[in-house]
């Protein structure tokens, strides 16, 4: 599991464009509704393992690793912004107010990074070094 762990964190370590890792604050983890074999991975020593490996690898390449409230990530959409429990099905996502669906996890995590941009204070230096280019304000269609 440890050469694992360092086999993944390194290649997202190495995320060409990526200058920011957001991660879930483990301390609330385990209160969302993701299914028993998700929450047992996040709980696990592995998983913490990850991600240590993860943040040292990225510090290292002059990156930042940093917890966001993952709170609401799981039920609201990424598109719309509705939130509302039944938009997970297991694995699927589907927005019942506008009828987008992707898989849970990618949902939730692009909620993630949306969420820490926004709560985000330090300007608008680090919201040009996330993967996906994120519009600001009003212009969000
Ligand atoms: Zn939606």
């Amino acid at each position: 599991m440890s050469d694992t762990n360092h086999c993944v964190s390194k290649k997202l370590a190495k995320q060409p464009g990526v200058a920011v890792f957001v991660l879930e604050d483990l301390s609330s983890i385990r209160t969302q509704r993701r299914g028993k074999k998700m929450n047992k991975w996040l709980g696990s020593w592995a998983f913490f393992q990850q991600e240590q490996f993860l943040a040292y690898k990225a510090e290292a390449l002059g990156k930042k690793v940093v917890h966001q409230d993952p709170r609401y990530t799981s039920q609201k959409c990424n598109v719309c912004k509705h939130i509302k429990r039944t938009n997970r099905h297991k694995s699927k996502f589907h927005c019942s107010n506008c009828g987008y669906q992707t898989h849970a996890d990618l949902n939730a995590s692009r909620n993630v990074r949306d969420d820490y941009i926004l709560s985000s204070t330090h300007g608008t230096e680090e919201q040009g070094s996330v993967n996906t280019p994120y519009v600001s304000g009003n212009s969000v269609s």
